[in-house]
């Protein structure tokens, strides 16, 4: 505040006395307080879309009174406009060990970003946001086994679905509803088996680079729109830290328990008569990723039989991008992650089985 004392000189004496007396007064009456926190309200409502610009750890129907909702960044870009706040990102700090030496021969690389929004040339808010390529979702990747004709990592292996080797290993198939190939492979197929599976250090971690530089400062940004705003009331600070999820970073946060929780109660929520199937479907998911993707493949196949390989192919990739690939999370959480797509693809199954009847 280097301004404050030429300030002091240029105002007679009884006002700086005021002044001093203003400290201890609210910065705005309680007219403008109000209408401030009606604005994010009505923001909330009339501007932002739930899903996109906020969204919720639980379903609407599990949903705690008062839950807030956490603010995703697009929502914190509308209240930016709203209130006439500019961001700016700084580089708080930055550790970049490319060649791992400092750091076990693992490379590592960590930012911290400072966000301010500026209006016209006051900081209304601030805040830090961090991210670190350590962070398990970058850390790992599930070492999916390659399609030797493609290269997609995309195979799966399949199961008799009847017969006396019923529920045994029948094939390798580099899964369509994968982004694969459709070609099968024999089970004892070296170009397969060789192939290292399980968790694996992320090979593509300097790839990544530029994304966890940029998720430090969505993290900044949102914690400091809910700063600038008094945005708290209404939404949570730290969506992750709470287990939420968030849109661009696909279904990572949520415990694997707490997907199939969740899963569970919307199965029991709409259990009609003709959901025991999908009941059932689910229940086989929750025993583990590797199920997750026969169940996946089983219902590709049946919509396939009606509508076609294109068809069938587009709804998972539909479903794959609502609710991420289960197939990029570590092992313990694919199973819960499979959950949601198993049901948006069911949905599919029983809406062109409708129509095939018709
Ligand atoms: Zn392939």
């Amino acid at each position: 505040m280097s301004d404050a004392s030429t300030a002091i000189l240029t105002v007679p004496a009884d006002s700086a006395a005021l002044a001093e007396r203003a400290r201890f007064l609210p910065v705005m009456d309680m007219t403008i307080a109000v209408a401030r926190r009606r604005t994010i309200a009505e923001a909330v409502q009339q501007l932002m879309v739930d899903g996109q610009d906020y969204g919720y750890i639980n379903s609407a129907d599990k949903r705690r009174p008062g839950e807030k909702a956490f603010l995703h960044q697009p929502g914190a870009q509308k209240l930016d406009n709203l209130f006439g706040l500019v961001p700016r990102f700084i580089v708080d700090n930055a550790e970049e060990d490319w060649t791992g030496e400092r750091h076990g021969g693992e490379p590592f690389f960590r930012y911290l970003i400072k966000c301010q929004l500026w209006r016209g040339d006051v900081i209304m808010g601030e805040a830090i946001g961090e991210c670190n390529s350590w962070e398990s979702k970058y850390r790992w990747r599930e070492g999916g086994r390659k399609c030797p004709a493609c290269q997609v990592a995309s195979i799966i292996q399949t199961k008799h679905k009847s017969g006396k080797d019923q529920g045994k290993p029948k094939s390798f198939w580099c899964a369509p509803f994968k982004g694969g190939c459709g070609v099968g492979f024999e089970l004892n197929d070296k170009a397969i088996t060789d192939q290292q599976t399980g968790r694996v250090p992320n090979p593509d971690i300097f790839d990544q680079v530029n994304t966890l530089v940029k998720m430090a400062q969505k993290r900044a940004h949102v914690a400091a729109t809910i700063n600038a705003t008094s945005g708290s009331e209404f939404f949570s600070q730290d969506p992750e830290a709470l287990g939420g999820s968030d849109p661009d970073e696909g279904p990572i946060g949520v415990s694997a328990e707490q997907r199939i929780e969740q899963e569970k109660a919307k199965a029991a929520a709409n259990a009609e008569p003709d959901d025991e199937a999908l009941t059932k479907l689910l229940h086989k998911v929750e025993s583990g990723g590797e199920e997750g993707e026969m169940v996946c493949s089983d219902i590709f196949e049946a919509i396939k039989g009606h509508v076609g390989a294109d068809f069938a192919t587009r709804a998972f990739k539909e479903a794959l991008r609502q609710h991420g690939d289960p197939a990029k999370l570590a092992k313990e959480q694919q199973a819960g992650a499979y959950l949601p797509i198993v049901r948006v693809l069911y949905k599919a199954l029983k809406d062109v089985e409708a129509r095939a009847k018709k």
